[in-house]
């Protein structure tokens, strides 16, 4: 027997001539719609087919909130996409580029999220609408999954994260705040600012939106089936 030198499986490469751009397998890409006026398709590359002058590309899709049978939803993101298990073989002529698909928390972290960014925190079953994970965590007093598009506010004592509509106030108030107690914990607090008659702690309430969350993200008390 042919003795065999344990390597690396090495990822297939593909040059892309028409926009000057090499793939690579695992990629994320952006592929032209079939229908006008819809954006790019954004799909993984699972495997390249560069047999004969018109290269094959086995893709795996990447679903648009919009495309799923729930539709899109409040929590999801501007720039969410969900990994299908619908795969299709593609000309890689309708490339339109190259993409990055982050995971949820690499995400929040992004300094700027540009055209080409987006995220991806759930798979999605294309036959059966369901999603892997099915059980999400939710805050506020609405009970919704993280939007990492929204601005939260946490409550200083509790923990908990609020949006501010959902709290009868703004954004612009929340982040004027110095701190923020919500309505369970600020029946306590004034109680204890009213006994020890002295500010407790300084700085500014915890205020987030987008890409700042970071490792605080939200201790959870509860959870919510995604789907
Ligand atoms: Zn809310
Ligand atoms: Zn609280």
């Amino acid at each position: 027997m042919p003795k065999q030198k344990a390597q690396k499986p090495q990822r297939k490469s593909y040059k892309l001539k028409h926009i000057n751009k090499t793939i690579q397998e695992g990629d994320a890409v952006l592929m032209r719609s079939s229908e006008s006026g819809k954006p790019s398709y954004v799909a993984k590359v699972e495997s390249i087919d560069a047999r004969g002058s018109n290269a094959k590309i086995r893709v795996r899709w990447y679903y648009r909130p919009e495309e799923s049978m729930g539709g899109r939803r409040q929590f999801h993101g501007a720039k969410e996409v969900f990994l299908s298990d619908h795969y299709d073989l593609q000309s890689a002529d309708t490339i339109e580029g190259k993409c990055k698909v982050h995971s949820f928390s690499s995400y929040t972290k992004l300094e700027s999220v540009g055209n080409d960014d987006f995220f991806c925190r759930f798979e999605y079953n294309s036959a059966t609408g369901a999603f892997d994970p099915d059980r999400v965590a939710v805050f506020c007093k609405c009970e919704m999954p993280y939007n990492p598009d929204d601005l939260m506010v946490q409550c200083e004592d509790c923990s908990e994260w609020f949006h501010p509509s959902c709290i009868g106030t703004t954004i612009e108030a929340t982040k004027k705040l110095k701190h923020f107690f919500c309505e369970e914990c600020a029946p306590q607090q004034q109680e204890l600012l009213q006994n020890s008659n002295s500010t407790s702690k300084n700085g500014d309430a915890k205020v987030n939106s987008k890409r700042s969350l970071e490792a605080s993200k939200p201790r959870n008390k509860h959870t919510k089936r995604s789907g």
